[in-house]
Order: structure tokens, then sequence, then C-alpha cells
């Protein structure tokens, strides 16, 4: 099977009076296991689809099979449902809890699902993999940019997502940390062929990828 199927996704945006239409016949197919780079300038409907994808919000028409599973006509509780057991998400911005420390953020994703059994001995086995057991009991702003990135990553990888979406996840990173993002992340695609969806401005990690999506007002000009 595939791990997403979209087919012919449009998404509008009603502003009072005035419709915006993010997406227009949108159709991408990504298999399992892939590395793949989502790029387009700025209004192009990256968040919107990636919005979709990791099933934060529904396509105004048009179908979307995550891992399989028709997702498009979900209710809410059914959506959170889903984007909980199959997807991992990593931001540009990390998107930590700041009052927490880092354990307490990776075990977060397996509170949201409910599952309780062995939050800590996972959540611990996480930042192992990602290079911070020593730090976890640091809150955010004691770690550095890279450092929280990888928390974001362990909190991402917790639940054993199908995909993991990560939007301009090197985007406040020295090239330095980046890079080291960026191979933990294309790591855990081979260790554990979780596919893999960045959403990219930097030409230098398209290049790591798999397959560059391309994007252009709403559509897919190159796949
Ligand atoms: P990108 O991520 O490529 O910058 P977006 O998906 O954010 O593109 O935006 C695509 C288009 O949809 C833009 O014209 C944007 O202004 C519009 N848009 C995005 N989100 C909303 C929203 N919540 N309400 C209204 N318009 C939106
Ligand atoms: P990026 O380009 O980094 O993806 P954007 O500025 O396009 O960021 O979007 C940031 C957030 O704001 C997204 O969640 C998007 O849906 C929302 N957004 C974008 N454009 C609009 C808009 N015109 N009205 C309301 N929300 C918007």
């Amino acid at each position: 099977g595939k791990a997403i199927v979209a087919k012919d996704l449009t998404k509008v945006y009603q502003m009072g009076e005035v419709q915006v239409h993010a997406l227009c016949g949108v159709s991408i197919e990504i298999k399992h296991g892939e590395v793949v780079a989502i790029m387009g300038p700025s209004g192009s409907g990256k968040s919107t689809l990636m919005n979709i994808i990791g099933c934060l919000d529904r396509p105004t028409s048009g179908e979307y099979y995550l891992d399989g599973e028709l997702v498009s006509g979900m209710n809410d509780d059914q959506l959170a449902l889903v984007r909980n057991r199959k997807v991992g998400f990593v931001f540009q911005n990390f998107n930590l809890l700041s009052r927490s420390s880092a354990l307490l953020n990776v075990e977060l994703p397996l509170r949201y699902a409910g599952q309780r059994e062995r939050q800590r001995e996972r959540a611990v086995v996480a930042l192992e993999a990602v290079g911070l057991a020593d730090r976890m009991d640091h809150k955010p702003m004691e770690l550095s940019g890279g450092q929280q990135q990888r928390v974001a990553l362990a909190r991402a990888i917790i639940n054993d997502p199908a995909i993991i979406l990560a939007d301009e996840p090197t985007g406040n990173l020295d090239s330095k940390s980046g890079k080291e993002i960026l191979s933990l992340l294309l790591d855990m695609n081979k260790k554990k062929g979780t596919t893999l969806i960045i959403v990219t401005h930097d030409p230098g990690i398209a290049e790591e990828t798999e397959r560059v999506i391309r994007l252009y007002d709403g559509q897919v000009v190159d796949s």
C-alpha cells in the first residue's frame, strides 16, 4: 500500500465575501518509506497541504487516504485519533512546551493517544535515539536550538508514526545543527522505514531527498 494517496484535493478559505483557493486539484502519491521534499514559493499552498496530510485540517473536496485509511470524510475526533496514531510533527520553531522538561515534552503524544504504559521508559529511549538522554531534565530554554529540535524529533518518533511531517525543520538552525537534524531524520527513515515529508526552501535539503513535489498557486507543477 501507499503511505499517502491524495486525489484532486481542493481547499477554499472563505474570507468574508472573498474565497481564497489555496489548493486547486492536487493529486499526489507517496510510497511507504519514501523521502520527499515539498517546495514552492510563499503562498503556493505548502502549509495548507501539510495540514491536510497531517490530519490537522480537511480538504474542501477530494479524497485523502493516509496509510490506506480514507480520512478526508472524518469528523474532528476521528481525525485527531488518526493524527495521534500515525503522524509525527517537526516544526521550524520546535513548538516545545517551555515550562516542561525535555522528557515531559517527549511523553506528550503518548498522553494524547491515551497510551499510559511505559511512558517514561519510551520517552527515555526516544531521547537516547537523538543523543539527548543526558539532557532529559532540561527545559527548552536550557538547550541550544539544535538540542531543542532533537527533543522535537524524539517527540515525533515516540508513537512510531507511519509518517513524519517536517515543516522547515532546519529553518531556525545554524548549518551544522541543521545537518545533524537532517541526518537524524534520514536515519529514522532508514532504520524504521518511516515515510519522511519535508517542507523546505533549502535546495541543499531537497537534494538529500528522493523526490521533490513542487507547488505553484495551489497546483503540483512537478513531482
Ligand atoms: P505556503 O505554506 O506555501 O506559504 P499557504 O498554504 O500558507 O501557502 O497558503 C496558500 C494560500 O492560502 C495563500 O494565498 C494564503 O494566504 C491562503 N491561506 C492559507 N491559510 C489561510 C486561512 N486560514 N485563511 C485564509 N486564507 C488562507
Ligand atoms: P509558511 O510560509 O512558513 O508556511 P505562512 O505564513 O504561509 O507560513 O502560514 C502560517 C500560518 O498562517 C499557516 O497555518 C496558514 O494556514 C496561516 N495563514 C496563511 N495565510 C493566511 C491568511 N491569509 N489568513 C489566515 N491565515 C493564514
